[in-house]
């Protein structure tokens, strides 16, 4: 970063590294042809890595909210009982989804700022309507409230409560950051994109499906056509996409996933982690209360409230002179709280940048905070997360 670029810290799009950048700039090839029938290959084991699946993934080309619509017309029936569980604006999208195409939706709305217990969901699933469970909605990562559902416990729930039940996932804005296995987790239908922790630009949409879900398609009867996910496994056997694709996106995917592959993925999820706990320590240390249930911290995005008395427009206008872009509050959360994205490409030093412009417009705002105390905090914090504090006291070297 120089001071002419923007520290862009909202939960997507978010930045990308250069070489993404110029690849975005390449100029176009057949997408009929073997150069892209060999990317697409790349581009899909690369994902696979990090949905630990061994499922045909299907790229789209759409947003995130395409994906999530997918997943729903592609497996489900207008009728169909569908618990959609929500913990935020998110959750709320992907049972509106349902909803919209004839699901009978029943909602289980967890308290904002609050992940779904385990006990909560077997409540709510053993209240089920005549003729079963045909699908639960769920939110992995709920970005508008800074939580991540412990999936992997919810999802053990799930196959013993409701066996026959569909399980679709929103992983949009987690996967790619934490350590995440659909296989394992017996998750049924998985959705990522591109602009969240993939480093990419936004226009692309992953969608993985179990043997499950691809036999339910045979018999989902649901209006689809562009997002219909048979007709895309179709043409990736033959290395293409049904329609065109987001070809730019994919070139920079391609490169961004290789960036990813280098790194290593524990790498990758170790710095998430460390960039988390640097911001959670640092926005603490500067008196903001941190809007989650801290036991289950979202790993890419932290909320905050925002403090009684404090102009938070006037406060973030002074913090984006100072180039660094944060997040407001989404839907009922508007003006209540403020946002801090740290995934994709997001740096322990960027985290500390954030935390010292966050510091400087406290003060101008006549916040009683100590010069340094979040810059601090937040270095602590990460270097603890990643264990360099301990080696060292310990003597031993990286
Ligand atoms: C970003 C996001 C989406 C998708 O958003 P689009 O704007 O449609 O790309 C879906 N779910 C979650 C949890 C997200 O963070």
């Amino acid at each position: 970063m120089n001071r002419f670029e923007t520290n862009l810290r909202i939960p997507g799009p978010t930045s990308l590294p250069s070489p993404v950048r110029e690849a975005g700039a390449r100029q176009m090839i057949n997408h009929r042809g073997p150069e892209f029938a060999a990317m697409l290959d790349r581009v899909t084991s690369g994902l696979k890595t990090f949905f630990g699946t061994g499922n045909d993934i299907v790229i789209l080309s759409c947003a995130g909210t395409g994906g999530l619509e997918a997943a729903i017309v592609n497996t489900l029936s207008p009728g169909d009982n569908v618990l959609g569980v929500s913990i935020g604006a998110f959750g709320d999208r992907f049972a509106k989804i349902a909803e919209v195409y004839g699901a009978n939706v029943t909602k289980l709305d967890v308290e904002w700022g609050r992940a779904c217990e385990p006990d909560q969901l077997r409540a709510a699933l053993q209240n089920a309507p005549a003729g079963g469970w045909r699908a639960v909605t769920i939110t992995h990562n709920e970005t508008s409230t800074g939580i991540m559902n412990p999936i992997r416990e919810l999802a053990t729930v799930i196959r013993h409560e409701a066996p026959e039940a569909l399980i679709l996932v929103d992983a949009v804005s987690g996967l790619g950051a934490v350590p995440f296995e659909q296989d394992d987790w017996g998750l049924d239908v998985v959705v990522s994109g591109s602009q969240k922790s993939w480093m990419a630009a936004p226009g692309m949409a992953f969608v993985s499906a179990s043997d499950r879900a691809w036999n339910a398609m045979a018999h989902a009867k649901m209006p689809r056509f562009y997002l219909d996910l048979r007709k895309h496994r179709e043409s990736a056997a033959a290395g293409q996409t049904p329609w065109t694709p987001a070809v730019a996106v994919m070139f920079q995917l391609d490169v961004a996933l290789g960036l990813m592959a280098q790194e290593g993925r524990e790498q990758v999820f170790a710095r998430h982690a460390a960039c988390a706990a640097a911001t959670r320590a640092g926005l603490a240390a500067l008196g903001f209360e941190l809007y989650a249930d801290q036991r289950h911290a979202s790993q890419t995005v932290t909320a905050a409230r925002v403090p009684d008395g404090l102009d938070w427009k006037a406060f973030n206008a002074d913090i984006k002179r100072r180039k660094v872009v944060l997040a407001g509050g989404q839907g009922k959360l508007s003006g209540q709280v403020f946002r801090v994205g740290h995934l994709g490409t997001v740096t322990l030093d960027e985290i500390l940048s954030c935390m010292g412009v966050i510091e400087e417009a406290s003060l101008l705002h006549g916040r009683a905070i100590t010069p340094g105390a979040g810059v601090a905090a937040a270095q602590r914090a990460g270097l603890e997360a990643l264990g360099l504090v301990e080696r060292a006291a310990a003597g031993g070297r990286a």
